[in-house]
């Protein structure tokens, strides 16, 4: 089979790749459709994320949509054939964030397409991935499989909303119009947000944040649009998705007292941060990582139609070129979300 691989930075290549018999629990799917995610990208460009670092070649991919091809003996209700959702994360179920309900922080995560651990967990970037059958949400036939392969990026977006708690007629600021950007602002409408402002510093970006249904754009590159802006409007809620520290700095200037800061994009490892409003304002900030049963309710909505968000979808491309496919996502102004299939 064909899998999009990373030997190291700038070499992502097209391999051919043996199928490995399955094991118990395991399905054989055939891919879909698969999102390429900022982590793709910054390990297509850098050979890491963070302190997760390439050691190894390594499937790229967490965000896709499949139907079953085949499963080992004991797997039940997952027929061949069947459309699925893929949940990229298998916490270890044991340890004690597991027991306590929040799997995203388990000590012993292993995520699809992450360098985290070695050996690497392989993603889903390829003809015939394998997973766990316990990672497989079965889709009706009706299920449009390049919207479903939304729901990864869309869960991290409504676990963001969960924890910032009760936000129904609040005014909320979202830094970074990016597609997390643009996933907070519909599951923050959702949520009952009375207004929702955008800011980022790529003028196409806030275009778009517009016609996708911001009520409000700002340039945070414009001192004077920033001040005017800091000067009328009081934030209830800001989230934070662009891993900026000006952003993040903006967002605690433009939060009421009480208010509350999500920070959803990573920050850089030693970032100037304006911390002096958060005594006086009272502010809470909070980390905001992955997802837990938000992934079940994002595919849920998208299967439901409950919400559409094909339109972050940007281009359509097939993964035969890997290389053509990152230079696409890599670029900010034109692109949102490439979403790649095979041919
Ligand atoms: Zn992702
Ligand atoms: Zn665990």
């Amino acid at each position: 089979m064909k899998a999009c691989v990373i030997h190291a930075a700038e070499d992502v290549r097209l391999d051919a790749r043996d199928e490995a018999p399955l094991g118990p629990g395991e399905v054989r799917l055939s891919f879909a459709y698969g999102g390429v995610c900022g982590s793709d990208i910054h390990y297509a460009a850098h050979g890491r994320v963070g302190d997760s670092v390439v050691r190894d070649p390594m499937i790229l991919g967490h965000e896709f949509s499949a139907t079953v091809a085949e499963t080992y003996a004991d797997v039940t209700g997952l027929a061949p054939g069947t459309k699925v959702a893929v949940n990229p994360a298998l916490p270890c179920g044991a340890c004690i964030y597991c027991r306590e309900g929040r799997s995203n922080l388990c000590a012993d995560m292993r995520f699809m397409g992450s360098a985290a651990r070695r050996p690497h967990q392989a993603g889903g970037f390829a003809e015939r991935p394998v997973v766990m059958a316990s990672q497989c949400v079965p889709l009706p036939d009706a299920a449009d499989l390049r919207h479903v392969a939304l729901a990864e990026p869309y869960a991290v977006a409504l676990h963001a909303v969960a924890l910032a708690g009760n936000i129904s007629g609040q005014v909320v600021l979202i830094t970074g119009a990016g597609v997390i950007g643009q996933l907070l602002a519909v599951a923050a409408r959702r949520a009952g947000a009375s207004e929702i402002v955008m800011a980022d510093v790529v003028p196409e970006a806030l275009d778009r944040a517009q016609a996708l249904g911001a009520d409000r754009v700002l340039n945070s590159g414009d001192s004077s649009a920033v001040a005017k802006f800091l000067s009328e409007t009081q934030i209830h809620v800001a989230f934070e998705a662009s891993g900026a520290p000006q952003a993040f700095n903006l967002c605690t200037e433009a939060l009421r007292p009480g208010g509350a800061l999500l920070q959803v994009g990573f920050l850089p490892a030693a970032a100037p941060l304006t911390m002096a409003k958060l005594l006086t304002r009272e502010l809470r900030v909070l980390g905001t990582y992955r997802f837990v049963d938000e992934f079940d309710e994002a595919v849920r909505q998208i299967v439901a139609e409950e919400v559409d968000l094909r339109p972050v979808i940007s281009a359509d491309m097939m993964l035969d070129d890997p290389g053509e496919v990152f230079r696409t996502a890599q670029d900010k102004v034109n692109t949102l979300k490439v979403m790649v299939h095979f041919g």
